[in-house]
């Protein structure tokens, strides 16, 4: 039997119609920007896997890093126990993050991180004698897929079947910005009142906000302005509600800085990352708060200790492959990569304004171009014949985006724009 054939017969794939959809293509390797499947076909990865990959497919030293740690330590109990690999990212990671954020809480995934950053607050408030069960958060923002992140995220229309299932959160609306757009101020303001509303009426049963900043990545990269975020958050701060960065897509450089946050010049409380971590080789999640937090939990008694763990807390082999990807993000051919990509995108972009009238809306934050396209275009033939022209993208809803590993050549991505337009030029 072929693979594919078992594949449809044993394997239910994720966000994935499986009526509908065309068998999955089998995959066997990959080489920088490049995946290439069975029959030696090879797709520029537009998508980089998910938004995880950074530094490309099969890079070396991240291959070898995981090697070494895997004839070393390959997992140990996290309570009670450490690892050198662990301890190093933690360093690693501070350096980059802005000071007051020195304390990692680690788990497998972006969903967890975002779980763990709603429990420390919710608990953090408890220890105190509060009870505060509301979150705030804004709509079209996407935190993962389990329980908490989903009551969050209800608004990013991915939950719909569980919306009734789901802990009460006050949503903002979100002023999602794009190239010449006159209403950008008023979006805001309005925004920011309604947000006020809400912290008037409830800031003292409200934990936190929980916000992914500059860029809403899974409701179809939309993009705010980095002032914007700087209100939000002096505001809350106002009414004592605390602050979580999700940084799951916007952080290790997708927006042009290391991390979102270097955008703005206000701190969370907590940010939390994942995905582009170990540069796409294994899952591992940080949530990583501030001392005043951690300290509310400690005590003599275990009851105000935070009990949240998982199997495979802070492994060491994703460890290790994080480590070995911090330095390659913090090399400056990366730097100058994450430079040359936006510039890329820039003129592309505008070309593309230029010679396709599908395109509007086109918005670029760091390494991330993103527009929408008309109603006329028929998003599902459009993606497919990209892929059959050998580039990987993957809309959401109308809007198209390329968001690619910074190993991306300058002109692997112009030819992408190429295909792109090509294709939108069809309808
Ligand atoms: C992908 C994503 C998550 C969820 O991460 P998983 O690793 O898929 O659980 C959370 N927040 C944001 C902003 C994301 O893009």
């Amino acid at each position: 039997m072929s693979l594919i054939k078992k594949d449809r017969e044993l394997i239910w794939h994720p966000f994935t119609q499986e009526k509908t959809a065309d068998p999955p293509i089998l995959i066997t390797k990959g080489k920088g920007s490049y995946i290439f499947d069975d029959k030696n076909n090879k797709y520029l990865d537009l998508v980089s896997s998910w938004w995880v990959n950074i530094h490309g497919h099969a890079n070396e030293e991240i291959s070898k890093a995981i090697t070494a740690q895997c004839s070393k330590i390959e997992h140990v109990i996290f309570a009670g126990f450490t690892h050198e690999p662990a301890i190093t990212l933690c360093d690693s990671l501070r350096s980059l993050l802005p000071s007051p954020l020195k304390k990692f809480f680690f788990s497998d995934n972006g969903s967890t991180a975002i779980e763990v950053a709603m429990k420390i607050s919710y608990q953090w408030w408890k220890n105190q004698g509060h009870h505060k069960p509301l979150f705030l958060a804004f709509e079209g923002g996407y935190h993962g897929d389990t329980w908490g992140a989903m009551s969050v995220g209800v608004k990013s229309g991915f939950h719909d079947a569980f919306e009734n299932v789901l802990f009460p959160v006050l949503h903002v609306p979100f002023p999602d910005t794009w190239m010449d757009d006159e209403d950008v101020d008023q979006k805001e303001k309005h925004s920011l009142k309604i947000l006020k509303q809400y912290l008037k009426t409830y800031a003292n049963k409200i934990s936190a906000i929980v916000l992914e900043p500059l860029v809403q990545g899974a409701s179809g990269m939309r993009m705010c302005r980095a002032s914007f975020v700087d209100k939000v958050v002096n505001l809350v701060r106002e009414f004592d509600v605390l602050v979580i960065f999700d940084e799951v897509m916007t952080g290790f450089g997708r927006t042009g800085s290391y991390f979102a946050v270097d955008q703005t010049s206000v701190v969370p409380d907590f940010i939390c990352l994942s995905k582009g971590i170990t540069g796409g080789f294994l899952p591992l999640s940080v949530t990583v708060t501030t001392q005043p937090i951690y300290d509310l939990f400690l005590d003599d008694n275990f009851d105000k200790a935070f009990a949240h763990g998982h199997s495979y807390t802070a492994n060491p082999i994703s460890c290790a492959a994080a480590v070995a990807s911090f330095k390659i993000l913090t090399n400056t051919k990366t730097k100058e990569n994450m430079e040359r990509i936006q510039s890329v995108h820039q003129k592309c972009i505008d070309e593309l304004r230029k010679k396709c009238e599908y395109v509007e809306r086109a918005r670029i934050t760091g390494t991330i171009a993103a527009f929408d396209v008309k109603e006329s275009v028929q998003i599902k033939i459009f993606k497919e014949n990209c892929l059959k022209d050998g580039v990987l993208i993957r809309p959401l809803n109308r809007s198209v985006y390329l968001l690619p590993p910074f190993c991306i050549t300058s002109d692997e991505l112009i030819h992408a724009y190429g295909v792109i337009l090509e294709h939108l030029n069809k309808f």
